[in-house]
């Protein structure tokens, strides 16, 4: 701006009438000298001269002023171009290039830039030369969008109306855009005519960027604005639906309060209420002014009187009280319960309080009581024990029984955990079950045995709500005459098993020597008288020595019989034990003669042993005849007797066929055979037999066999001496 006020400056108006009037003066004083000369020359009739003398100063005035002005006008034009010394040209110059505006002058008719300075090629993005070759290629720089009213005030210049002010965008060569102040000023000569234009052209992106931002602000600071002002109507608004709101809440609060269905009051530290809502009237029977006129703690009953009497201290000094319950008297006389929530203004020295009726409520527990009472009364008296568990399977009632077959009193379980009281229970039966029921929410009945006091019992739980109700009942003697009862008829089951066997293999073992009896007798009838005496004879031992295996058939099936029907007894005396084993084997061996041999040794300390003789015999008889049975003719058989401080036992060797494996389980079971016996006679009832005996003593027999090897058994008895003694 600074720049172009002082272009202005040596080319204005201001200036123009100092250099016309220096030159005025320099050419006025020559006018006046040669006027009077040259009016002469023009006018040859001195009469006219004479008559035009008083009017020639005033022509002379106006002729040389008009002179003047023109000359003043060529004065400029020219200092403005050509006529310019170096020297203000150099200062021109210097001006116009440091400036950050564009400074142009372009001369019309031709139109060509006389001047542009060298900022418009940073501004402009073109070189100065591209304008100086073509005057108007600065307007392609234009944005198109400001092109059209950019040509429209070059055309307005043009036609001299003035100066002109405009702002456009210009695109650089690179693309970016800057807005520029574009000001002309038109440059008359002779007459107003205009010839030459002057401008000054401003880089005013910079500006517009920061009004663009402003104007931003500006728009923000109105959205702002905006936005606040209608918050602000927004709360008002709101304001005035919460004074409304309230009014409302006011009003409906006042009504709670009169509609209320619960005695609602206010009442004055001074004992007395100052205000009852309706209900107050309809549940206790007094009217409104009656209530209001009695000190309240009048009404109470006279039990609850001391704990309401603390109640209202406790208000009194700013404590609220919730639940409370007391009994207030009505006009009739009774007595409604009333349980109370109460809160206290202290500042107002009132007390705030909403009254429930809970009368029917209080029957109902009464009656609840009593039945409950009824109830506790039945499980007093009931043999079954019954206790209930809480949830976290703590005692919470149990009766007598319970107590009894517990073994513990209340005191001692009510409020204990029962896996406390009973640790050795956590595991069993009964915690699963009852961990069960509670799981599954479903009742469980089941007998469960409690090893720590060896007693069996028969449960029934029930899950409620609660928790847990158990009703339980020892029941180990059932349980003991159950187990005998079921022992007794496996017993009857294995005797009659044990008949029919019997019957069965008598059947059978019987046919044979009958046969052989029979055979025998009808050969001696036909034939005996002439049959030999010897043959005869042969005929009859056949016949005896069948009779004798047929009768010890039946003395073993006998023995057997009474053995599993429990009614052998044991009676043990004191025996001289080795003798009656020495005494055993002299006779067997002398059944047998010399086709085997018996082999008898005693070990130890053992004259007298408590035992059974005859079952004794039994045990020994059968064990020695099955190893000389089963063994080879010639073979050995090794009998020793070892006798211990408080036992004895007895060993049978032999080199017989022995037994296998799989048979040994089951050789002590009537009729068992094994199954290598061949043709070898025998019921499979001797081992049987022995087993009995041998249990009678409570003793133990054990069998070692190895097939083709030989059979040892080994019958151990206790001695019981001291029985004896
Ligand atoms: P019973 O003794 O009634 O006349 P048994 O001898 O066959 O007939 P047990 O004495 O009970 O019956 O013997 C049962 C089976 O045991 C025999 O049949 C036999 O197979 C086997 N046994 C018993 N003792 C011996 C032994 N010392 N050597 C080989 N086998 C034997
Ligand atoms: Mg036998």
């Amino acid at each position: 701006m600074a720049s172009t006020s002082v272009v202005r400056m040596i080319f204005s108006r201001r200036l123009t009438p100092f250099y016309i009037a220096a030159i005025y003066l320099l050419l006025g004083g020559l006018w006046i000298f040669f006027s009077d000369k040259l009016l002469a020359c023009l006018v040859k009739n001195s009469e006219i001269l004479g008559q035009l003398q008083p009017y020639k100063n005033g022509f002379y005035l106006i002729l040389t002023a008009g002179l003047l002005y023109a000359l003043s006008n060529r004065l400029l034009a020219f200092q403005l171009s050509e006529s310019a010394s170096p020297a203000s040209e150099g200062k021109f110059r210097q001006l116009t290039e440091n400036i950050r505006e564009v400074f142009w002058l372009l001369s019309l008719n031709p139109t060509e830039v006389i001047y542009v300075s060298p900022t418009y090629e940073s501004v402009w993005g073109r070189t100065c030369e591209s304008l100086y070759k073509q005057p108007m290629s600065w307007l392609e720089a234009v944005h198109p969008d400001d092109r059209e009213q950019v040509l429209a005030a070059v055309e307005r210049r043009y036609r001299s109306q003035g100066d002109s002010d405009q702002e456009y965008r210009i695109v650089q060569p690179d693309g970016s855009i800057r807005w520029i102040r574009d000001r002309a000023f038109p440059v008359c000569e002779q007459a107003g005519q205009v010839n030459r234009i002057a401008g000054v052209a401003e880089d005013i992106t910079n500006r517009k960027h920061l009004e663009a931002g402003l104007r931003k602000l500006n728009e923000e600071l109105d959205n702002r604005v905006q936005k606040q002002t209608t918050e602000l109507q927004q709360a008002t608004e709101q304001l005035g639906v919460e004074i409304s709101e309230r009014q409302r809440a006011e009003k409906e609060r006042d009504q709670f309060f009169m509609l209320s269905l619960d005695m609602s009051c206010i009442a004055g530290f001074d004992g007395y209420f100052k205000q009852l809502n309706p209900t107050w009237e309809k549940k206790l029977g007094f009217t409104q002014e009656e209530l209001l006129a009695l000190p309240y703690l009048e009404l109470i009953h006279p039990e609850d009187h001391t704990a309401t009497v603390s109640v209202v201290q406790q208000l009194n000094t700013g404590s609220d009280i919730v639940s409370f319950e007391n009994r207030y008297r009505c006009k009739d006389g009774s007595y409604k319960w009333l349980s109370w929530n109460c809160t206290t203004i202290l500042n107002q020295q009132s007390i705030y309080a909403v009254a429930q009726d809970i009368t029917e409520r209080k029957q109902a527990e009464a009656s609840l009581k009593e039945s409950n009472q009824q109830i506790v009364n039945i499980l007093e008296s009931i043999t079954d024990a019954f206790l209930t568990v809480d949830h976290q399977w703590r005692y919470t009632y149990l009766n007598q029984q319970a107590e009894k077959l517990l073994q513990k009193t209340r005191e001692e379980l009510l409020g204990r955990r029962i896996w406390d009281v009973f640790p050795e229970a956590v595991g069993t039966i009964f915690f699963e079950k009852y961990h069960e029921a509670v799981a599954k929410q479903v009742s469980i009945e089941f007998e469960g045995f409690y090893s720590p006091w060896n007693c069996w019992y028969e449960i029934h739980a029930y899950p409620s709500k609660d928790g847990l109700a158990i009703y339980f009942t020892d029941i180990t003697q059932r349980k003991q005459t159950q187990a005998e009862l079921l022992k007794a008829l496996e017993k009857e089951r294995e005797l009659n098993e044990l008949k029919s066997s019997i019957v069965t293999v008598v059947s059978h073992e019987y046919r044979t020597p009958l046969t052989t009896i029979l055979s025998s007798a009808e050969l001696l009838e036909h034939y005996g008288n002439k049959w030999t005496e010897e043959k005869q004879l042969l005929h009859l031992r056949r016949i005896q020595s069948t009779v004798h295996h047929l009768t010890q058939l039946v003395s073993d099936v006998l023995f057997l019989d009474k053995t599993e029907a429990g009614k052998l007894e044991f009676n043990p005396t004191l025996l001289e034990v080795v003798t009656f084993c020495g005494e055993l084997v002299e006779e067997i061996q002398l059944t047998v003669g010399n086709k085997h041999k018996l082999v008898f040794v005693s070990q130890g300390e053992c004259r007298l042993a408590y035992l059974d003789e005859k079952l004794l015999r039994q045990i020994l008889t059968n064990l020695l005849s099955n190893a000389i049975k089963y063994s080879p003719e010639s073979g050995t058989v090794d009998f020793a007797l070892l006798c211990e401080p408080d036992k004895v036992l007895f060993r049978i060797q032999d080199e017989g066929i022995g037994i296998p494996k799989d048979d040994q389980q089951r050789l002590f079971e009537s009729f068992q055979r094994a199954s290598n016996v061949g043709t070898i006679p025998g019921t499979g009832l001797g081992l049987a037999i022995v087993k009995k005996c041998v249990g009678l003593h409570n003793g133990q027999i054990t069998v070692e066999s190895e097939v083709g090897v030989g059979t040892t058994f080994v019958v151990t008895l206790p001695l019981n001496i001291q029985k004896a003694g």
